[in-house]
């Protein structure tokens, strides 16, 4: 690995414009469960199923529930060393964009300035009749009936998390600038996603059609191994780690 490890590090140096996208890899480190690809029960529900905005309105209780789990491992939860290189790298001026599909809010734990969030993020909440944002400590309440749905302070409308839910659209701002990061991009690091969730395994796609080319840190194999230059198939902040180390970037 560390001959790679250095190549990489050389091309990084040498880059105009790198961009990283990050999926639930980059976070089990820290203790997060992938709930997207987990195929695993959570009280005989399959929790993908639970992520909806169908299931929003037609079955609340077991959709707050299943978000309070949720924020009990959130609020735990550290910045784990791929969350402290990205933040590490940003500062040197050396990753010039941050793009997430995680919801978790690690990435700016860890210290990462403008991060691009496509999915939203679990730290907000968002009422669904004025769209006013708020803190989500305030739809981490215990949700028994329908009467304890959480409401918004401001005009009595139904909390939701501030995250893209299925049947969502993803934020039109977000999307639009991670296109415009991907198409800019001369190096292009996915880090921690099998690419497995569109639109955001379409980015490097981009990024290889306009020139950039690909690094993948993820433990599994993803379909565009064919066109990256870089493959580390290991866990994501252990590459990290070794690269910091190579460019001499203390944490
Ligand atoms: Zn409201």
């Amino acid at each position: 690995m560390l001959e790679q490890i250095q190549d990489f590090a050389r091309a990084l140096q040498a880059s105009r414009y790198a961009v990283a996208l990050t999926g639930a890899g980059a976070s089990t480190e820290s203790g997060l469960p992938d709930f997207r690809s987990n195929t695993g029960l959570w009280k005989d529900v399959d929790p993908v199923s639970l992520i909806s905005m169908t299931a929003l309105r037609r079955r609340p209780v077991d959709f707050y529930r299943f978000y309070r789990m949720r924020f009990s491992h959130l609020w735990g939860a550290q910045p784990n060393p791929v969350h402290k290189v990205l933040a590490a790298l940003q500062r040197e001026g050396l990753l010039k964009r941050l793009i997430t599909q995680n919801v978790d809010g690690l990435h700016q734990a860890a210290g990462s300035p403008d991060v691009i969030e496509l999915h939203g993020s679990l730290r907000e909440c968002q009422c669904l009749r004025c769209g006013r944002r708020f803190p989500s400590r305030l739809i981490d309440v215990e949700v028994e009936t329908e009467a304890d749905i959480p409401r918004c302070p401001e005009c009595g409308g139904v909390l939701k998390p501030g995250v893209v839910l299925f049947e969502e659209a993803l934020p039109a701002d977000a999307i639009e600038a991670a296109i415009e990061a991907a198409m800019k991009a001369d190096l292009f690091l996915v880090v921690g996603s099998s690419l497995e969730v569109g639109p955001a395994n379409q980015l490097p796609v981009l990024a290889v059609q306009h020139g950039g080319r690909l690094a993948i840190f993820n433990l599994t194999p993803t379909f565009l191994d064919p066109r990256a230059t870089w493959i580390f198939r290991e866990k994501a902040g252990q590459a990290l780690g070794a690269l910091a180390a190579e460019l001499g970037i203390s944490l």
